[in-house]
């Protein structure tokens, strides 16, 4: 006995919260619904990470090398 699909309103992504138009990707409203939605896509070495356009806004994917440099290093090497 099959049981009735459900609505595809039903089964909408709960995790993405929006759309970012700056860097047109999925927004998420806390960086852990960003990495919930990373566990989701199996198989893709992603992050998460805050979206330096709308402040509280989280994005997974991948950085570009530039911004993973200055984001991360840029304060801790250079020191004043
Ligand atoms: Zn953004």
């Amino acid at each position: 006995m099959k049981t009735p699909k459900k609505t595809a309103r039903d089964h909408k992504d709960s995790a993405a919260v929006g759309w970012c138009a700056v860097h047109e990707k999925r927004s998420y409203d806390s960086r852990k619904r960003a990495r919930n939605a990373i566990r989701q896509i199996n198989g893709e070495r992603m992050r998460a990470y805050a979206c330096d356009a709308v402040d509280g806004q989280f994005h997974i994917g991948h950085l570009p090398d530039n911004v993973r440099r200055g984001a991360i290093t840029a304060p801790e090497v250079y020191r004043p």
